[in-house]
């Protein structure tokens, strides 16, 4: 019997037998390898949606995952067994927005594991084929479900344009704002200060390459001179975040917003503080075209997004995987759930 992970409403998900849907010629069946519990997961769990996205029936989430097929795919030249990587995004490819290539912006996305859209954290799924990333023999299964995740570092990147020997600040040290890190690295930046108030979060940035952390925006306005950093990334779950980024910012900083903040609402910015600063300041949304780049980036060995992940569970452990990203276990940073073991 097949079974899947169901979020029923707040704090409540339950391990039950789940019957995928009858496939399509425009579909592939995997069996699931590899999920990430994402940040905005614990959004569907903690807060029973996000924003305007809520769960009204019970919903299977996990849109980070990996995958073996379960028949070969001869269009694709793929073979059964091969381990791939799915895109959960499917946008429609006909509105304004895709028109002009914002294929993250599409209102009519299909998106695999955000309601009403079931996701991975079943044992089998049916795929749209066009879907379907193909990734290098020598990834892992634990890799290639990071690549999604990745790809939202590597978008907040492209939007953040990091220059030549800058601050730059990054607000958050979960598996977005370190891999962010990660990335930055890679940059000719100058100094990245990392804040994280979890201490063994603040403590891998450091451990990733971070020049200096702190547990809030005041260390890096005193690593400054007070006069904040030059470009300020932010992925927190935090309703402070708009206002923090904001107080780590230079005059005439850029500014870029990628988490998703608690209960959907950020605190009251003062209008003057941002105003005053001048500020370029631009809002991160999931992300463009970045698998070949993401894959690229792992196989080349330039990012290591194993390093990100600190917990392992099978699928009967999915509930303790939420208790514990949701109690902000001391040693958790990324889980990734076992479905093949
Ligand atoms: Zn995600
Ligand atoms: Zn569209």
């Amino acid at each position: 019997m097949n079974r899947a992970a169901f979020i029923h409403g707040v704090r409540d998900i339950r391990i039950e037998p789940f019957d995928p849907p009858v496939g399509s010629p425009d579909t592939a069946r995997l069996d699931v390898a590899s999920v990430g519990i994402c940040g905005s997961d614990l959004h569907y769990y903690k807060d029973g949606g996000i924003g305007s996205a809520t769960i009204d029936t019970p919903f299977v989430p996990g849109h980070e995952f990996s995958g073996r097929l379960q028949a070969d795919i001869e269009s694709l030249e793929l073979s059964r067994g091969q381990l791939v990587s799915v895109d959960p995004a499917l946008p429609c490819h006909t509105c304004e927005w895709c028109h002009r290539g914002h294929h993250n912006l599409c209102p009519n996305v299909i998106f695999l594991g955000a309601p009403p859209y079931n996701g991975a954290l079943t044992h089998s799924i049916n795929v749209p084929r066009q879907s379907i990333v193909t990734i290098p023999e020598s990834m892992t299964a634990d890799e290639a479900a990071m690549l999604e995740p990745l790809g939202v570092c590597i978008h907040a990147i492209d939007l953040a344009k990091p220059r030549l020997f800058e601050t730059v600040t990054v607000l958050g040290c979960g598996p977005i704002g370190l891999g962010i890190l990660q990335l930055l690295k890679l940059s000719t930046c100058g100094p990245v200060y990392a804040v994280d108030p979890l201490p063994h979060r603040a403590k891998a940035a450091l451990q990733q390459g971070a020049d200096e952390i702190g547990d809030s925006t005041d260390a890096i306005l005193d690593a400054t001179s007070g006069l904040g950093s030059d470009l300020v990334i932010e992925a927190t779950n935090s309703p402070n975040a708009f206002v923090d980024s904001v107080k780590a910012a230079k005059i005439g900083a850029r500014v870029v917003l990628v988490g998703i903040p608690d209960g959907n609402d950020y605190a009251p910015l003062s209008a003057a503080e941002a105003r005053r600063r001048g500020l370029n300041i631009k809002f991160s949304r999931r992300m463009g075209n970045v698998y070949p780049r993401a894959i690229e980036l792992v196989a080349a060995k330039k990012v290591d997004v194993e390093s990100l992940v600190s917990h392992h569970f099978t699928l009967d452990g999915t509930p303790d995987a939420f208790a514990m990203q949701d109690a902000n276990d001391s040693e958790l940073i990324k889980s990734i759930i076992r479905l093949d073991q």
